[in-house]
């Protein structure tokens, strides 16, 4: 039976799984000066051949894009740069931080009746600790704006979470003992998670870091997990368990002269049976929200 009539048939899931990776631009496909296309990671290397629609990530501002004004205009589809009146580096502060609360797609999810859900773990006990953290990320203030707490320890513990590095290696300074997660038993318990939610977010950023260490030893070993974590994940959707979705918030780790952001757009990749409805509306990383209550208000 071909892919196409098994999802015609009932497996058609409606479902979303996002992947952010941050700091992942279009570049030019060359293997010297683009390390997503020097083999270190396939899978993603053919998906960015094959199906990556390049979407502007400067929202209209000039100078280079930034991940606060960047994620924030993803999970809210408002302008934030514009709203804030320049690009904001690293994470938002008190102004954005109000936005961010008052738009997310997580908290538009629910106010559908949708179930959504982000998947990272913290590596914490109870999510009240966050309150003392002097810095959040965007993804961190959406989240607890819509469900007042995040996936910590005990949940990464039994696999309901995935820690941001995806196999665990960050932890071990942190105390961490438990076992190295390998990217694809990683990506399993992902997809566990958005099999049973409308909407399940994944955030990874290494691929940002990496591009700023401008360590080529580093940026092929972030690749080369985020590759791993990808095939089964592509193999999901296409199976037509969910819907993947894959966007950065401005470019980075695809270009070796630099190691800043870079002007390139960013990728937008949707893996499932709602390409074609993505791909006509998705020109800025400001579509993206607002395509997505689209899909589910269908
Ligand atoms: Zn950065």
């Amino acid at each position: 039976m071909s892919l196409l009539r098994l999802c015609q048939v009932g497996m058609n899931r409606k479902n979303i799984l996002f992947l952010f990776v941050d700091g992942l631009g279009i570049g030019i496909d060359d293997s010297d000066k683009n390390p997503v296309f020097s083999g270190s990671c396939p899978n993603l290397a053919d998906l960015l051949r094959r199906s990556a629609v390049p979407i502007d990530a400067s929202m209209g501002v000039s100078g280079y894009p930034q991940s606060a004004t960047g994620q924030a205009a993803l999970l809210t589809g408002e302008n934030a740069a514009v709203f804030m009146g320049r690009h904001i580096e690293g994470f938002p502060g008190p102004r954005l931080k109000e936005l961010i609360r008052e738009k997310n797609v997580f908290l538009k999810l629910k106010n559908m009746g949708l179930k959504s859900t982000f998947a990272n773990a913290y590596f914490i006990d109870d999510s009240k600790v966050l309150d003392s953290w002097r810095v959040q990320s965007v993804t961190t203030v959406a989240t607890l704006s819509a469900f007042g707490s995040v996936r910590c320890r005990d949940l990464m513990e039994k696999n309901e979470a995935v820690y941001q590095d995806i196999v665990r290696d960050e932890l071990r300074p942190r105390g961490y003992t438990g076992p190295r997660i390998d990217p694809a038993e990683a990506a399993m318990h992902l997809a566990g998670i958005a099999k049973d939610h409308d909407f399940t977010l994944f955030e990874y950023f290494q691929t940002d870091r990496a591009g700023h260490a401008a360590d080529s030893e580093k940026t092929g070993k972030v690749l080369s997990i985020l590759d791993g974590f990808l095939a089964p994940l592509i193999e999901s959707a296409e199976r037509c368990e969910f819907q993947l979705i894959i966007t950065s918030d401005h470019g980075n780790i695809e270009a070796t002269d630099t190691a800043g952001h870079t002007m390139n757009p960013v990728p937008f990749v949707v893996v499932g049976s709602s390409a074609d409805f993505f791909k006509h509306r998705i020109k800025s990383i400001t579509d993206v929200t607002p395509a997505i209550l689209e899909w589910f208000g269908n």
